[in-house]
């Protein structure tokens, strides 16, 4: 049997690696004339700034299967992943539909993000999973995560500014903090 080498580290994607707000924003602009401001997303719900259901699954479908292939990486995340995928195993855990596979895997590639697992699910305390610690930045997801007893970094976002509900939630503001904490 291979005996695991590093520790798991679990990490999101969406506004974590990949600036995926903006670009589903720009979408919302182009697509339908909703602006949105970065600071105004104290809840990470674009339905509840005017978008309609239908707005909404049209604008993931095309982000699912074309604009995720475009993102920019959130700075810093490169350089950190690269120094942390020597010390631990990189397990990509992801909310986006599985439609998005093809487009979210050339990404990684085009942009040189190294990974070892990417799992598509929406829930991702119940993978069984024994995450060393996870980077992620909904608060929900982090506090679900903090739940099973995974160290959690939140990366500061307008949506995940409400207080922190769990001891092993850990808010941080840049991924040269989350360095400090896991290097
Ligand atoms: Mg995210």
């Amino acid at each position: 049997m291979r005996r695991r080498a590093k520790p798991i580290l679990g990490v999101d994607i969406d506004n974590v690696l990949a600036q995926s707000d903006a670009c589903l924003r720009a979408m919302f602009q182009e697509l339908y004339g909703i602006t949105l401001e970065e600071q105004q997303m104290t809840r990470y719900d674009y339905m509840t700034y005017g978008v309609t259901e239908e707005q909404l699954v049209q604008v993931f479908r095309v982000f699912n299967v074309r604009k995720c292939r475009t993102l920019k990486v959130v700075p810093g995340a490169k350089a950190a992943l690269v120094r942390l995928a020597r010390r631990y195993e990189i397990c990509l855990v992801t909310s986006r539909n599985p439609e998005s596979k093809a487009g979210t895997e050339y990404w990684l590639h085009a942009k040189g993000l190294p990974y070892d697992q990417l799992h598509f699910n929406d829930d991702k305390h119940t993978l069984g999973i024994p995450y060393h610690a996870f980077i992620e930045d909904r608060h929900e997801h982090a506090h679900r995560l903090a739940e099973t007893g995974t160290t959690v970094y939140l990366l500061t976002r307008p949506w995940n500014a409400a207080p922190l509900a769990h001891p092993n939630v850990r808010r941080v503001h840049s991924w040269g903090e989350i360095l400090d904490h896991l290097l």
